[in-house]
C-alpha cells in the first residue's frame, strides 16, 4: 500500500472525516518559509503551521538548541526534579511576561494549559473559602483548544464543539464585543458582560479570552478598551482574569503580547503555539505571587496538577533559543512592514461581492466571506498556485512566519490568495 494510500485508509487527521477524509499533502522537508512536498512542488507556507513557525522551519539555531539537548536528556521527570533548560526559559519568559507574572506552570499543549488555568483560578477560590466560585464567563466566538473545559468556553456555535453541547459543563457566555480594533469603542458593547458579572459573581471564578484577537473562533479583532473595562468589573467582583495568548503571544500581532495594546496586565496568562518556535508541543501557564501564594498557603498546600511531560527539556531548550532568537531580532519592524504589505496587497479583495470584509493586525491577514467556502476545492486551488493556506468555513487567512518570509514569498502569497478569490 502507498504511504497515502494508507494514511488515507488509516490515520486521522483533524477535523476531517476518518473514511471520507479531505486529501492530505505529503510534505517531506521545509525550510525558511517554504513547505516542501513529496511531488517536489513547493509551497509558500501562509499558516506558520497554525500561528506557529514564527522563525521558519528548519532554523539553524533551533536546529542546534535541540540538537545540544538531545544529547544530554531528551526527557526527564520534573517531580523532585529540575534542569537548566526549564529554569533558563523561565528567566526569560519573566523578563516579557507582564510584570505582575511571577510564577510558570509548564505544561503539554495549548489545551492542556487552558485546563491548567481554569483549575488555577478554582483552587484559588477555594483555597481563599470561596468554593461556590467555580464557574466561568467568557466571550462568544472564542476558541481555546479541543479538551473538555477547554471546550466549554469555546464559542458554543463557532467553537467547533457544539455537538458536545449538552455533556459539557455550561459556562455564562456574553455577546464578543463589537466594537473593531480599528474602529470607535462603543460604550454599550460591555454592558452584557457588567450584567452578567453582577449577577453571578458569586459563583464565577474567572473570564477568559483572547485579548484583541479571537481566532479560530471568527478571526476577529476588537477595541482593546473592552479589555480594560472587563478588567475593572473583575477586579471589582473578585473575579480573575486569565488571558489565553496561545496563538497571539510571540509578536504575532504587533506587540510581543497582545494584552499590551490595552496595557491591562491579567491574573493568569497561557502561552503555547510558537513558544517553541513551532518545532513541539510546549505551553506554559503564568500567574502572579498572589494567586500562587494563596493556592500555596492553604488546603491541600499544592496546586493539582502535574502532567508527565512538564517541563520537558527538549522542548524547553528550544522554546528558550526561540524566545531569545525572537528578542535579539528586529522583530517589530518586520511584524510592521508585513502589515503594509498585507493590508496593500489584499485591499483588491475588497471589490469582489463575495467578500465581506479584508482586516489585516499585524502578521494576521483575514479575507472573511459572505458564504462558507469549498475547502477540498479550494485547497487544492491554493495547492496548484504554490501556496499553503487553510481556510475555514467563510474565512481565509494567512498569518506567514513573519520572522523569515521575504517581501517576494510574501507576495506570491497574496498574489495567489486574490487570484484564487477572484474565481469564487
Ligand atoms: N487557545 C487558542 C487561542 C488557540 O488558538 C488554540 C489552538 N488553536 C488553543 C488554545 C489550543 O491549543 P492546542 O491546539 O495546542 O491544544
Amino acid at each position: 500500500m502507498q504511504d497515502i494510500e494508507f494514511d488515507r485508509k488509516h490515520i486521522w487527521h483533524p477535523y476531517t472525516s476518518a473514511t471520507n477524509p479531505l486529501p492530505v499533502y505529503e510534505v517531506v522537508s521545509a525550510d525558511g518559509a517554504e513547505i516542501e512536498l513529496a511531488d517536489g512542488r513547493r509551497l509558500i507556507e501562509g499558516m506558520s503551521s497554525w500561528w506557529c513557525t514564527i522563525h521558519g522551519y528548519n532554523n539553524p539555531i533551533l536546529n542546534k538548541a535541540a540538537m545540544e539537548q538531545l544529547s544530554k536528556m531528551s526527557h526527564i521527570m520534573f517531580g523532585g526534579l529540575t534542569h537548566k533548560p526549564a529554569i533558563e526559559l523561565g528567566r526569560k519568559l519573566l523578563e516579557i511576561a507582564p510584570s505582575s507574572m511571577q510564577k510558570i506552570f509548564y505544561a503539554d499543549s495549548g489545551s492542556v494549559a487552558v485546563e491548567v488555568a481554569l483549575k488555577m483560578a478554582v483552587q484559588y477560590h477555594y483555597a481563599k473559602g470561596n468554593a461556590d466560585k467555580h464557574n466561568f464567563v467568557t466571550i462568544r466566538s472564542g476558541y481555546h483548544g479541543d479538551t473538555w473545559n477547554a471546550m466549554s468556553v469555546c464559542d458554543p456555535v463557532t467553537g467547533m464543539h457544539s455537538i458536545f453541547g449538552s455533556s459539557l459543563p455550561i459556562r455564562y457566555f456574553v455577546s464578543a464585543p463589537e466594537s473593531k480594533f480599528h474602529g470607535e469603542w462603543f460604550e454599550d458593547d460591555i454592558n452584557e458582560l457588567k450584567s452578567v458579572i453582577e449577577q453571578n459573581a458569586g459563583n464565577i471564578a474567572a473570564l477568559i479570552l483572547e485579548p484583541i484577537v479571537q481566532g479560530a473562533g471568527g478571526m476577529r479583532f476588537y477595541h482593546p478598551e473592552y479589555l480594560r473595562l472587563a478588567s475593572e468589573l473583575c477586579r471589582e467582583h473578585d473575579i480573575l482574569v486569565i488571558y489565553d495568548e496561545i496563538a497571539t503571544g510571540f509578536g504575532r500581532t504587533g506587540k510581543l503580547f497582545a494584552w499590551e495594546w490595552s496595557g491591562v496586565e491579567p491574573d493568569i496568562m497561557c502561552i503555547g503555539k510558537s513558544l517553541t518556535g513551532g518545532y513541539m508541543t510546549l505551553s506554559a501557564v503564568l500567574t502572579t505571587d498572589h494567586i500562587a501564594e494563596m493556592i500555596s498557603e492553604n488546603y491541600p498546600g499544592a496546586f493539582m496538577h502535574g502532567p508527565t511531560f512538564m517541563g520537558n527539556p527538549l522542548a524547553c531548550a528550544v522554546a528558550s533559543a526561540s524566545v531569545s532568537l525572537l528578542l535579539e531580532s528586529e522583530w517589530k519592524s518586520k511584524v510592521d512592514e508585513i502589515e503594509k504589505q498585507m493590508k496593500e496587497d489584499l485591499e483588491p479583495a475588497k471589490v469582489f461581492d463575495t467578500v465581506k470584509e479584508v482586516r489585516v493586525l499585524g502578521a494576521i491577514g483575514v479575507i472573511e466571506m459572505n458564504d462558507p467556502v469549498n475547502m477540498a476545492v479550494l485547497q487544492k486551488r491554493f495547492v496548484e498556485e504554490g501556496i499553503w493556506v487553510r481556510p475555514f468555513g467563510t474565512l481565509i487567512y494567512i498569518m506567514p512566519p513573519f520572522m523569515v518570509i521575504t517581501k517576494e514569498q510574501l507576495s506570491k502569497l497574496t498574489r495567489g490568495l486574490i487570484k484564487i478569490i477572484s474565481e469564487i
